[in-house]
């Protein structure tokens, strides 16, 4: 086989066979096919698309790369969770502890971000101390001690992703059902997840930027995860503004540490109690939504989630104090409120702008090589339909470097709109596959 032949098919629309979807992973591992190949390849199926069989083919490839985790060792049913991304999308944080606390085993790895803001794992680390490189044998100890473990994802799952990604992400191919689907499934797949819960974000701040694509991918997400025997959700929900209100590193562990106390803002405990509900039900652990939210309900409440989070932070060497004392994780040296300039309903606080200021000051990484500032951001103090008056804070920056400011300030102007009108508030949950 060639891989001229190959992107040519494709290129002309003619769906690939798995020997060919397989020769290409396998000659790519082998450095056989150049880069430039790779990226003519995404372009081609970028424009022409991948059938559920080709989206399936290029999935197992990808997982059979690398390493294949066995989590056996493991008492109880593994259920894990992605988002595909999404700006102040903190859920993972709540929602672990939580899940771990209803007695459900968390063995979670997470990647590091790019964009916005940074991943889980980014987030993690703003915690002194906090290990994210444990080795798999300490990773399925601790879960089998203590119900959870948080750990950057091997470097020896799904390479080929990781390879086809970074091309991906240098020439505007991201933002492909089939090519984003295989690419997370892979990974949740390689990493021996036995039930998987994928949170599929829409609207302006995500890769799918309308609910039809949305859809597309989350249905090829359950149909991949369910041809091989995972049990699979998918929940759509919605991204044109913030999740939450804190949009940074750290901003973001204090505002997961609140939601873990019973401070959690609405939005956000909306997508936590949803996607909490689909991992309980797909464990076995509650039968309906009832029984769901009232077992989370319970476990914030009696204060057991947010001592999961203190048995996660402390086994992995981190400082457990901070979740007593925020102020003692790294925060930025400067911070502005920015005021409303007139009266009216907030009609839009788009999360692009905002995850694009965050980036701005440092926060969120250009290039996989740039390291991330922990502790600037932004707190958005406003959701859309909310009604504003004059000089009220809208949102306040954190900020290290005064020029970065100006550029990120000129962004939230941008995000955060005022109109006369009466607006209605936007669901958030969107639908369920
Ligand atoms: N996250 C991934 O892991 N892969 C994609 O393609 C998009 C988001």
């Amino acid at each position: 086989m060639r891989m001229y032949d190959i992107i040519d098919k494709k290129k002309h629309g003619e769906a690939l066979s798995k020997d060919e979807i397989e020769w290409f992973i396998t000659s790519m591992m082998k450095n056989e096919v150049t880069a430039e190949q790779v990226s003519a390849f995404a372009m081609a199926v970028y424009f022409q698309g991948m059938n559920d069989d080709e989206t399936f083919y290029l999935t197992m490839a990808m997982r059979d790369s690398g390493k294949v985790l066995d989590l056996s060792g493991i008492n109880g049913l593994v259920v894990d969770k992605h988002s595909t991304g999404g700006v102040g999308d903190k859920t993972t944080l709540v929602l672990c502890p939580i899940f771990a606390a209803c007695g459900a085993p968390i063995a979670k790895m997470s990647g590091r971000g790019l964009g916005h803001t940074g991943g889980t794992i980014d987030k993690m680390e703003c915690i002194p101390g906090f290990n994210t490189s444990i080795d798999i044998d300490t990773f399925i100890s601790n879960v089998n001690k203590i119900g959870i473990a948080l750990a950057g994802q091997t470097e020896g799952l799904a390479p080929a992703d990781k390879k086809i990604y970074a091309i991906r992400d240098t020439t505007a191919t991201v933002d492909q059902s089939s090519l984003i689907a295989s690419s997370i499934m892979s990974k949740k797949l390689a990493s021996g997840a036995e039930g998987i819960v994928c949170d599929v974000k829409v609207g302006d701040g995500a890769f799918m930027k309308n609910e039809s694509d949305a859809r597309r991918l989350a249905e090829l997400m359950v149909t991949i995860g369910e041809k091989c025997d995972r049990k699979t959700i998918a929940i759509l929900t919605a991204m044109n503004e913030p999740l939450g209100n804190a949009v940074g590193n750290t901003l973001e562990v204090i505002e997961a540490i609140e939601a873990l106390k019973g401070n959690g803002p609405e939005d956000l405990m909306k997508v936590v109690y949803t996607l909490g509900d689909a991992m309980l039900q797909l464990s076995g652990l509650c039968k309906n939504i009832e029984e769901s939210y009232a077992k989370i309900d319970s476990v914030i409440s009696d204060g057991s989630a947010l001592t999961k989070f203190r048995l996660l932070v402390q086994s992995q060497g981190g400082d457990e104090s901070i979740i007593d004392d925020t102020s003692k994780l790294p925060l930025a040296s400067f911070s502005y409120d920015f005021l409303s300039e007139k009266e009216g309903y907030v009609q839009s606080v788009t999360a692009q702008h905002i995850g694009h200021a965050c980036m701005l000051l440092g926060g969120g990484r250009a290039k996989k090589e740039d390291t991330i500032n922990p502790g600037v951001g932004i707190v958005v103090h406003c959701k859309i339909a909310d009604y504003v008056k004059k000089g009220e804070p809208l949102a306040t920056i954190y900020y290290d470097d005064a020029d970065l400011f100006e550029t990120a300030l000129a962004e939230v102007k941008d995000a955060i709109t005022i109109s006369s009108e009466k607006i209605d508030k936007p669901q958030i949950i969107l639908g369920r596959i």
